[in-house]
């Protein structure tokens, strides 16, 4: 008899949706996990007969795919979910979120806010996020805690104070965060000036130096609102786009949060930059900031990722909703409903997403020597059956709470619905408790 080889994980009577080049499905198909990466995938019998692991699971013919990618969002804001909303990004930033911030956000807080985030991302099937606030060092504690992949980094606001020492610090506290997280296998770190409306031209290019300097992606927001836009051009005569292109930030290394506010010259040149889109519906229709135009950034071929925004402007975090969201809009805004097809949806939010954080050769896929970042889905429910297209249940009919399992890293962090990696009670009771002293606001 035939030595197996052993591996420490079997998935296997799943339908793998890998997301490679070609979008190949696997039915009853199978992947052997070794360590964090994925070593094989294919028929499960091939599988089986080749490999044996302590822990083989039957996906029963779920779904098995990578999991999502938020390239967007501010973790510990989970904190601020349902406190102000039905406001204009302006009002809703001005009058509400920056004085509670002031108040009520400090380490502690970060930390149970980010924690439980990272509940809800697991829960929901989001395997990476992109983050940007204060305390990230608390958010990478959470991130690891949790078992989420995360990129981080310290939002930069220099409107407000000194500017030469609010950048000293928060360059102090890069450093500290790629000390500490320099040897991390979940946790990697960005430099994240809020926006060209909220810190000079000086900061923006020494961070953009900084993050050149360090090899680290440059994330920032960009031409979320009209007001935005208008306030820019009477200002400096020209789009945001144009100005951070002008003072050389742009690059294949910048990621834009947003961008609903384009002329087809900011696309040209976001194109010829090669910056990397991530595309927030949900938040963009909430706060009323609009809608952006993905079908002509993706018929420029931009990469284009998708993100949730914090919770505060969401008010959730499901990736599935936004999955949902985008390919809707997108088609209403068109008139056409191939603008973005279910197909490309599923890409922006997995390979697409990872692209748009440099990513693209660890995670985005289910490819042989890629993370093992992967998602079960449970289809064997009223609302997903019959089958004629996966790809359709997953844009049209799927929610988050329809992910049944998620390994991430190689770690399995959530079976059946239940999260193993923390408890999740305690975090809770801990948020609530942080939200009964914000009440009294
Ligand atoms: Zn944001």
């Amino acid at each position: 008899m035939n030595q197996k080889e052993k591996v420490d994980i079997i998935l296997y009577n799943g339908v793998v949706l890998t997301i490679n080049c070609s979008d190949e499905i696997i039915d009853y198909g199978a992947i052997a996990i070794k360590g964090n990466r994925i070593i094989n995938l294919g028929k499960s019998e091939d599988i089986r007969n080749k490999y044996q692991a302590e822990k083989e699971i039957d996906v029963n013919r779920g779904v098995i795919m990578p999991g999502l990618v938020n390239t967007h969002t501010h973790l510990a804001m989970s904190l601020f979910r349902g406190l102000a909303d039905d406001l204009s990004l302006d009002k809703w930033l001005n009058e509400h979120i920056f004085p509670a911030e002031e108040k009520f956000i400090n380490k502690d807080s970060a930390y149970w806010g980010s924690l439980l985030s990272c509940a809800e991302l697991i829960l929901s099937g989001t395997t990476t996020f992109c983050d940007m606030y204060f305390f990230e060092k608390e958010t990478g504690f959470a991130a690891e805690k949790a078992g989420v992949r995360g990129v981080i980094g310290e939002g930069i606001v220099s409107e407000f104070g000194d500017e030469n020492e609010i950048f000293a610090n928060k360059m102090e506290l890069t450093a500290e965060l790629l000390d500490k997280f320099e040897k991390s296998s979940l946790v990697s770190i960005a430099i994240e000036p809020h926006s060209c409306y909220t810190c000079s031209k000086e900061i923006l290019i020494k961070a953009k130096r900084f993050a050149d300097e360090n090899n680290l992606l440059f994330v920032t927001h960009l031409c979320e609102t009209k007001k935005e836009v208008e306030g820019i051009k009477n200002k400096l005569g020209m789009s945001p786009v144009e100005y951070l292109d002008e003072i050389g930030v742009l690059d294949e290394r910048t990621l834009a949060a947003h961008c609903v506010w384009l002329s087809d010259a900011d696309i040209d040149v976001l194109k010829k930059k090669d910056v990397k889109i991530s595309h927030c519906p949900n938040s963009n229709t909430k706060l009323a900031s609009g809608i952006a135009p993905v079908g002509k950034l993706l018929e420029k071929l931009v990469i284009v990722g998708l993100g949730t925004d914090g919770s505060a402007s969401n008010n959730n975090l499901d990736m599935f909703s936004e999955i949902s969201s985008a390919s809707k809009l997108s088609k209403v805004s068109t008139l056409n409903p191939e603008t973005l097809t279910a197909r490309k949806t599923i890409r922006m939010a997995t390979i697409n997403g990872a692209k748009a954080l440099g990513m693209e050769r660890e995670i985005g896929s289910l490819e042989i020597g890629k993370k093992a970042d992967i998602i079960i889905l449970d289809f064997n429910k009223p609302h997903l059956v019959p089958i004629y297209n996966y790809y359709s249940h997953l844009v049209y009919s799927v929610s988050g709470g329809d992910v049944q399992s998620c390994i991430i890293d190689g770690k399995i962090v959530m079976e059946e619905r239940k999260i193993l990696s923390f408890n999740v009670e305690e975090v809770m009771q801990k948020v609530n408790e942080i939200a009964r002293k914000i009440n009294v606001l």
